[in-house]
């Protein structure tokens, strides 16, 4: 039976240092969030992200525009937080409305104002093997889940399933800094069950509802489920069929209570570390 990751009580962890460095500053971090149209999943995570910053005693801007935004008038409010020395991290909040395409606007925000660590300064910093101002808050979520562990990554197989540039791709970057040997999987690999059961960690960010099941892996595998969707009964699940995982795995990590939580505690900490950049404090 596998040991159950409880990101929950790890992230509230962060969290509750976070607040306590911040009590010591006069000059509060603020972190800035765009929403463009109404979106309502969006909608809950932007209100969840304001929620918890001002927990941690963060100055939170919500900036709220319509549907109908133009490129033009997206471009301004980006530049207007860029340029404003209160504001240490900016973030746009995705899926843009139709109509707006996301490359447009990504690398508008300032690298060191880039809390998700989305630009391209920041991710081919992270490619290169460099340190990024930011990186990704889902990816250096998992990481600090396996270091919680103290999971032993160098020399170990992990494969990722799934490429993109948020989850798939900078994990595969992070797990190589700590000397994982990587594979990254996606829909057009061939005989997936096969490579995922020769891997000693799995990172799966597919949002496929439990298509992971235990025959799949290896016995002792550490399965990292970042996946989230909403079965037909309206209850959460990951991509890892959990029952049939749990019972072969090392360590498991539960939807919700998983990665979930540390994404969040991940974008408060860039926020932080932006902020003492930006001040010299680091
Ligand atoms: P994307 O849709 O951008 O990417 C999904 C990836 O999965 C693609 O690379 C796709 O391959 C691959 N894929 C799809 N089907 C299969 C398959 N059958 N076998 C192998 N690979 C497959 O999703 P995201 O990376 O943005 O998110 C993935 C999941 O993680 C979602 O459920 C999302 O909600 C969740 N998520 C959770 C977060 C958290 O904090 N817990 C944060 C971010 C995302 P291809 O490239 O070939 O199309």
């Amino acid at each position: 039976m596998a040991e159950i990751i409880n990101g929950k009580e790890i992230a509230e962890n962060i969290l509750n240092n976070i607040k306590k460095e911040v009590e010591n500053f006069d000059i509060k971090p603020a972190l800035a969030v765009i929403i463009v149209g109404c979106n309502p999943a969006s909608k809950v995570y932007v209100k969840n992200k304001i929620k918890k910053s001002e927990f941690l005693g963060f100055n939170s801007i919500l900036k709220e525009l319509p549907e109908n935004t133009s490129k033009e008038e997206l471009l301004t409010v980006i530049k207007k937080l860029n340029d404003d020395e209160n504001v240490n991290g900016i973030l746009l909040q995705l899926p843009l409305p139709k109509g707006l395409d996301e490359k447009d606007f990504l690398d508008e925000i300032s690298p060191i104002k880039d809390v998700d660590g989305f630009t391209t300064y920041n991710s081919g910093k992270l490619f290169k093997g460099e340190k990024p101002y930011a990186v990704a808050c889902t990816p250096k979520g998992i990481i600090k889940l396996l270091e919680a562990k103290n999971i032993n990554l160098e020399g170990k197989l992990a494969v990722v399933v799934g490429r993109s540039n948020i989850v798939g791709k900078p994990i595969s970057a992070l797990l190589l800094q700590k000397n994982a040997t990587v594979i990254q999987a996606h829909s057009k690999t061939k005989n997936l069950s096969e490579i995922l059961n020769m891997a000693d960690i799995i990172v799966s960010a597919t949002g496929k509802e439990e298509f992971i099941k235990g025959e799949m892996i290896k016995k002792g595998a550490v399965i990292i489920d970042v996946g989230i969707t909403r079965n037909k009964n309206g209850k959460l699940t990951g991509d890892v069929d959990f029952e049939s995982v749990f019972n072969k795995a090392s360590y498991i990590t539960p939807v919700p209570g998983g990665v979930g939580p540390m994404t969040i505690s991940c974008l408060m900490e860039n926020t932080l570390e932006l902020y003492k950049l930006q001040k010299g404090m680091e």
